[in-house]
């Protein structure tokens, strides 16, 4: 039978690509890509013909049964994502899922990931991290998570979009307290790359100040809960969170 191989591919620098995903890439049977036409680019400038799949979330639950067969009859199969690590918030899920309790090969081609690459220019603990993903577009929903991570010791990590950027930073602001250091990792390794640290107070600040600062990618980082702070500190504002939520 054939292996699936998960590969990593470029979050931002097209060069951010290794030999072995290369020579993958270039050697499987077929590409399942979340997006053939954001995955077509970068095969052409490695001068990569495969054969491309689409497997995004939509169709993810029937691509896999003909990619799982594929590779049962002995095709090698290259899962990538339109950027970064596949299954870090990215499709790839059920495919590798599935080809595990096929008893199927997985197989992986580390590369790039923004959580690791905005964790490692930082500077907040790295021992202990929590990776949040996403928060919840609805305020409510992301106010309430913010809120049961208030306590937490291990430093925080979270993907966001420039849509809510703002919004985003101002609550973690409430409920983290105005003082938490933070860090938020914008456009990593390309033309605008910007990496600011600074208490969540002056966070806000200069991203709201700057609409250049709310455009791209980001990883906003916090650090955990510190040592010397009041659990009863957390607490209350947990509190004042909820009651706030609760009267609006
Ligand atoms: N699979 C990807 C990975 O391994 O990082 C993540 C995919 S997720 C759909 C996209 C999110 O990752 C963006 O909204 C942003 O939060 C983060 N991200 C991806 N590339 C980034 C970059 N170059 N700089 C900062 N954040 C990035």
């Amino acid at each position: 039978p054939g292996t699936l191989h998960v590969v990593a591919t470029p979050i931002g620098h097209r060069d951010d690509i290794g030999a072995r995903a290369v020579e993958t890439l270039r050697k499987v049977a077929v590409i399942a890509a979340e997006d053939t036409r954001h995955t077509r680019p970068l095969l052409q400038h490695l001068g990569i013909d495969t054969p491309l799949v689409a497997l995004h979330d939509h169709n993810e639950r029937t691509a896999v049964d003909g990619l799982v067969e594929r590779m049962r009859e002995g095709a090698d199969v290259a899962l990538v994502s339109d950027a970064g690590t596949p299954l870090i918030s990215d499709p790839g899920f059920r495919l590798v899922r599935a080809a595990r309790a096929a008893g199927l090969k997985v197989s992986p081609v580390p590369g790039p990931s923004a959580v690791i690459a905005a964790l490692s220019v930082a500077g907040l603990p790295s021992d202990r991290f929590i990776f949040e993903g996403f928060l919840a577009a609805k305020a409510g929903a992301r106010r309430a998570r913010l809120t049961e991570l208030a306590g937490e010791s291990r430093t925080l990590i979270f993907y966001e979009s420039s849509h809510r950027i703002v919004e985003c930073l101002q609550d973690m602001r409430e409920i983290f307290g105005a003082d938490r250091a933070a860090v938020v990792a914008r456009e990593l390794t390309k033309l605008f790359e910007t990496v600011l640290d600074a208490p969540l107070d002056d966070l806000v600040r200069q991203v709201s100040a700057d609409p250049n600062q709310q455009k791209g990618e980001f990883v906003v980082m916090v650090a955990g809960r510190p040592a010397g702070e009041d659990e009863r500190l957390a607490e209350g504002r947990r509190v004042f969170a909820i009651l706030k939520d609760e009267l609006a």
